[in-house]
């Protein structure tokens, strides 16, 4: 296969590039690239803080990006919270549950989660008292789902789970998940960092409670991160500072309404230029598209591992963008030491993925990823790097 949109990406352009490392950030296009180039050649401002141009087209961009976020998630721009990223995003709902959770509540994660979904949550329940329940995982890195009517029984305040795992690669069944939670109540939070460049994500379908994802994962450059909330104004500024305030006085402030008050200092306006743009790119070519991509080329990544003696794939034979696997020998830093040599950029580790990593009985694994730039030629030269590194243990 032959990626139809690899001539996009100047960094791909050198020889001897294989970039298989999507899933921890993605390579840049270049008309994201010239539009931040071009954003700050105009002239940079401070948005909403002047009445000068600059400053103007500022505030023009932030604006433009909220929309066109609300437009390919499918809900409302008041719902849109710019963060740092998925971390910060998690962090910022953990937070505003500080106050409200007591000992007799719990939160539910599962054992698939990123550290990211795991941390904020982990604290939050050591600060208050409450329960974190842990929704196991099966040997196939399916979630066991048997004991989640009695996790959300617990007198569940909210259940955390990623969308897509950036260890396993299977989408979880939001609609399932959700529609069980909300059944009983309780509050849902869903993980959409790996997810949001595969599937095309839908709030007005899954109905969640929070979504969160980051943009360098969608081909934007770091920096830029998306919480959407269905009801912001439920929600506790993480910071607080200048842009969030009806009126301050000298010993008390009073917020404004909604995301606006979950906003606090000037806005990174090289990453928000950078995530518009890279969401016009992708739309501009169709997530669908990109997706049905991507599944046939890890489908094709899938089996030529699978057929190498010696190393063994934790994956789900379903993933359509991940393949982690590890050599029964080797250690995976060195193989991955060695394949970078050639040009080849996997992870190695543990994925910030530790409990996942620990219920699979492995300590650390390689992970190869793909993104809409790959084509056959990157699974070759892995495959072939793969092989000859054996030779050399
Ligand atoms: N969740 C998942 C599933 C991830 O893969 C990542 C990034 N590796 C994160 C959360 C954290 O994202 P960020 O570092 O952009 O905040």
């Amino acid at each position: 296969m032959q990626s139809p949109w690899k001539h996009h990406f100047c960094s791909l352009n050198k020889s001897q590039t294989h970039y298989l490392d999507s899933a921890a950030t993605a390579q840049v296009p270049q008309v994201v690239v010239k539009a931040i180039s071009q954003y700050l050649s105009n002239g940079s401002g401070n948005p909403g803080r002047g009445a000068y141009s600059q400053s103007e087209s500022a505030t023009l961009v932030i604006k433009e990006c909220r929309k066109k976020i609300a437009d390919f998630i499918h809900c409302n721009s008041e719902q849109v919270i710019f963060t740092k990223g998925t971390t910060e995003s998690i962090n910022l709902v953990a937070n505003s549950f500080a106050k409200t959770l007591t000992p007799n509540d719990s939160i539910l994660v599962t054992q698939l989660e990123h550290h990211a979904n795991l941390l904020p949550w982990q604290r939050l329940c050591q600060q208050t008292g409450a329960k974190l329940n842990i929704l196991p995982i099966k040997m196939n890195g399916e979630l066991d789902l048997r004991d989640y009517q009695k996790s959300l029984n617990d007198n569940c305040k909210l259940v955390a789970f990623s969308h897509y795992s950036n260890v396993i690669g299977l989408t979880n069944d939001l609609t399932q998940i959700i529609k069980t939670a909300r059944e009983v109540g309780v509050l849902t939070l869903v993980d959409g960092a790996q997810a949001i460049s595969h599937v095309a994500v839908n709030m007005k379908k899954y109905d969640c409670d929070f979504y969160t994802f980051s943009g360098h994962k969608i081909y934007a450059s770091g920096g830029s991160g998306i919480l959407y909330a269905k009801k912001p104004n439920h929600l506790l500024p993480l910071l607080l500072g200048g842009g969030i305030v009806k009126r301050v006085e000298s010993d008390n402030y009073s917020l404004l309404d909604g995301f606006q008050k979950l906003e606090a200092g000037s806005s990174n306006m090289v990453a928000l230029t950078g995530l518009s743009n890279a969401i016009d790119f992708i739309q501009s070519i169709g997530i669908v598209e990109i997706a049905e991509y991507e599944k046939a080329l890890t489908k094709e990544l899938y089996q030529a591992i699978n057929h190498l003696q010696n190393y063994t794939i934790i994956s789900h034979p379903k993933s359509s963008s991940i393949v982690s696997f590890y050599h029964k020998n080797i250690h995976c830093h060195d193989i991955a030491s060695i394949l970078a040599q050639s040009g080849i950029s996997v992870r190695a580790g543990h994925h910030c993925s530790q409990p996942c990593l620990t219920a699979l009985g492995v300590k650390h694994c390689l992970r190869a990823s793909v993104g809409l730039y790959n084509d056959s030629d990157d699974i070759e030269a892995l495959i072939k790097n793969l092989v000859s590194v054996e030779k050399m243990f």
